[in-house]
């Protein structure tokens, strides 16, 4: 019940039957809003810090990635630090720099093959040699170019050469969704998860999530995806909360008003999220098809999963890149 690795959260996930939920986070207010909604649910949660927001935070990492690690070591459910979308090397070494962040997500999904295997290989290695446990992307997930693309999927023979070739610790497939969706109308290739999960030997994520109605996520986490990154949700209800006290009370002026409203509104988007990705108690837990060295535990039963998530009005948009400042997260 406080800062783990995000290796073991997810092994963790898995064992349950469920899959790791990723939130990003924006601001410290986003920060304690989702560790507010994982205590609340009782469930462990990745804090996830884009390269993007980053940039936003003038290119410094230490600040939010140090709040984080204060309030995970401080909380009451499991939560790990995780760094995401990073291709630049002054990101990736701050990543090893700030005491208690678990991972990191390093992007060549947008090279080509041969050039992402070898940038991710040596981010491998560099990282690994950190004690940090790594994230790679293949193939193109909607809504940004690289696994972010609309309509691109992973090849399971090439995923499971990349990851051979690579040494990565889980891999982000194409498989259907798409970034920062505001409605919830993705689907989502499961015989093609299917057939990742039996080719890639490493936890499979998925990005992108937001518009993934909870049917099509649970049957993705029975299928084998082992963690779930979530960010255009958060902010729907952040910013949401934020404009009806505002449109309510347009003379105020204190932040801490709106700033509180959005922070419960985060807080409980995260709580349904998260139940979402878990399987009730009893839930008939269906093995994945192939396991491998870095899978662990077991697919939930689909249908399992609780929690019909409210993703905060307007469709949700549980993905990665919730921090919308244009790049990739
Ligand atoms: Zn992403």
């Amino acid at each position: 019940m406080t800062l783990v690795s995000t290796s073991e959260l997810v092994a963790g996930a898995r064992s349950a039957g469920g899959a790791a939920g990723a939130l990003n986070i924006v601001t410290l207010e986003h920060a304690e809003a989702v560790v507010a909604g994982a205590e609340s649910a009782g469930l462990p949660v990745v804090l996830q810090i884009s390269q993007n927001c980053v940039r936003f935070h003038g290119g410094r990492l230490a600040p939010l990635a140090r709040a984080a690690v204060a309030l995970a070591e401080a909380s009451t459910v499991d939560i790990a630090v995780h760094v995401d979308h990073v291709d630049e090397l002054a990101v990736l070494q701050q990543a090893g720099e700030v005491a208690g962040i678990g991972s990191v997500m390093f992007d060549g999904s947008r090279l080509p093959f041969d050039a992402n295997v070898a940038a991710t290989a040596g981010a491998v290695e560099w990282a690994h040699a950190r004690g940090l446990w790594v994230e790679a992307e293949l193939g193109e997930v909607g809504g940004k170019p690289g696994a972010h693309t609309p309509g691109a999927r992973t090849d399971p023979g090439q995923a499971a050469a990349f990851v051979e070739a690579t040494g990565v610790d889980a891999l982000a497939v194409a498989v259907g969704s798409t970034h920062r969706m505001t409605t919830r109308t993705a689907t989502l290739d499961h015989a093609l998860i299917r057939a990742l999960t039996r080719a890639v030997p490493v936890p499979l994520v998925l990005h992108g999530s937001s518009g993934v109605p909870d049917g099509e996520l649970r049957r993705a986490i029975a299928a084998g995806i082992a963690k779930v990154n979530i960010g255009t949700a958060l902010n729907v209800a952040f910013t949401g909360a934020i404009r009806r006290h505002l449109a309510a009370e347009p003379d105020a002026v204190d932040p801490r008003t709106y700033l509180a409203e959005a922070r419960a509104a985060v807080a409980a988007t995260t709580a349904n999220l998260l139940a979402t990705l878990r399987p009730p108690a009893g839930a008939t837990v269906v093995s994945p098809s192939a396991s491998g060295p870095g899978r662990t535990g077991s697919g939930g039963g689909e249908g399992g999963l609780g929690g019909e998530a409210d993703r905060g009005g307007s469709g949700g948009g549980v993905d990665c890149d919730g921090d919308g400042d244009g790049g990739r997260a």
